[in-house]
């Protein structure tokens, strides 16, 4: 039984995550979506409204969960039971980050492996940041992110 997590911000959730979600929970027995409530950090989406936006998106998947963490993704992890993390990997600049990441995860547990996945060409652009930038000046983000997710921008933004 192969059970694999994928951890982020998702704030919001893209075509881009999604497209990882669907293509990791196609070769894993059971994928976990794990959403990052970090205190230090400022989210535009608070943990549950990201959670429910996800969880709607992955209904059609059977083997796909959401949950949030507030820990160390590493304690969680062992909490779990898991030793795979996904990874997505956009280009250059986020595999170094990620390669260093998967260095710490590893030193703080040598038993995660971490699992990079290169993202879909038409997918390459998206990051949640930019459109969240974006949208904040009224511009159209379909086409980045699904239309549910489109909608609850344009709320935060009215
Ligand atoms: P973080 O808090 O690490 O920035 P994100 O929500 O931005 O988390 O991303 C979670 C994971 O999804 C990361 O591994 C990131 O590289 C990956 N990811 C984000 N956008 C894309 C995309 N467009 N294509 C592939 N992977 C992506």
């Amino acid at each position: 039984m192969l059970k694999a997590a994928f951890p982020g911000s998702f704030d919001p959730p893209t075509l881009g995550h999604l497209n990882i979600i669907r293509r990791a929970a196609s070769i894993f027995d059971e994928l976990l979506v794990v959403v990052a409530e970090n205190r230090r950090k400022k989210y535009l989406f608070s943990a549950d409204e990201r959670v429910s936006m996800i969880t709607e998106l992955v209904r059609d998947r059977q083997n796909v969960s959401v949950v949030i963490c507030d820990s160390l993704i590493v304690d969680f992890l062992q909490k779990q039971d898991i030793r795979l993390l996904v990874r997505g990997v956009r280009g250059v600049d986020d595999f170094s980050y990620e390669f260093e990441l998967s260095m710490m995860n590893k030193s703080l547990d040598s038993r995660i492996e971490t699992i990079f996945m290169t993202t879909d060409p038409e997918y390459f652009v998206l990051r949640s940041s930019s459109i969240k930038e974006l949208a904040s000046f009224h511009g159209n983000v379909a086409g980045m992110v699904p239309p549910p997710v489109a909608k609850a921008l344009a709320d935060k933004f009215q």
